[in-house]
């Protein structure tokens, strides 16, 4: 049996996550998951959930581990990611690493782990910010300088209702920024000592296409 393919999507908000997510997902046909869009559709299920962790995220914290273990290897127990998935927001610290590796471990044996690391000064991030917008149906990203939908407000996949995200705001922002820096950055560093994760360094500055073609290159190299 092949060993499950395991892509993680490193870089700060508004880096290109999301959408290279979504496109890597049609060609690699393996599920993009994001942590934070888990989250935001738990909250908007579970009051109790939303009532407990809301704060958390509106203030640009992270959420404590356990729940996301919670919601996420729930996810992955799903059928659609039994060959493989992308996720997109986690691990955000070393702790997270480490329960991740024990449930991979624990539940699909052997895996095959590449990390893209996508790079963009904090100038972009808040320029970059300032613009997003976010399906309420779908959770598809769109940016009005970048990749803007067909019709203002509305989604082009599903015409659902385009909102901005509540923890999208100024200070938030630079406390999203800290948060990355101070937590999740070590994680970089931890995959770099490991010999056999492949670690593709990428300008997230180039063109939503430039920088889909440049990590498609890498990971079928
Ligand atoms: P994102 O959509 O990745 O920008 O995440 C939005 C927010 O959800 C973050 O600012 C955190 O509050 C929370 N969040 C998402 N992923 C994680 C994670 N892996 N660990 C803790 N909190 C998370």
């Amino acid at each position: 049996m092949d060993k499950v393919r395991v892509v993680l999507l490193f870089g700060p908000q508004s880096s290109g996550k999301g959408t290279q997510g979504m496109m890597l997902e049609k060609s690699l046909g393996i599920p993009h998951i994001s942590t934070g869009r888990l989250l935001r559709v738990k909250m908007e299920k579970d009051l109790d959930f939303r009532e407990k962790f809301n704060s958390f995220v509106l203030r640009g914290d992270l959420v404590p581990d356990q729940y996301i273990y919670e919601v996420l290897f729930d996810r992955l127990q799903e059928a659609d990611c039994q060959k493989g998935f992308i996720l997109d927001g986690y691990p955000r610290n070393l702790s997270q690493i480490k329960a991740m590796e024990k449930f991979l471990g624990d539940y699909f044996g052997s895996y095959e782990l590449s990390v893209v690391n996508l790079l963009i000064p904090f100038e972009s991030i808040v320029q970059r910010v300032s613009g997003r917008f976010v399906c309420s149906d779908c959770g598809q990203t769109y940016n009005i300088y970048l990749y803007p939908p067909k019709v203002e407000g509305v989604c082009d996949s599903c015409a659902g209702v385009l909102e901005k995200r509540a923890d999208d705001q100024p200070e938030i922002i630079k406390n999203r920024y800290e948060i990355f820096n101070q937590q999740t950055v070590p994680v970089l560093d931890y995959y770099q000592n490991l010999d056999n994760v492949k670690i593709f360094n990428i300008d997230g500055e180039q063109t939503i296409d430039e920088i889909f073609k440049n990590i498609m290159a890498k990971l079928n190299d």
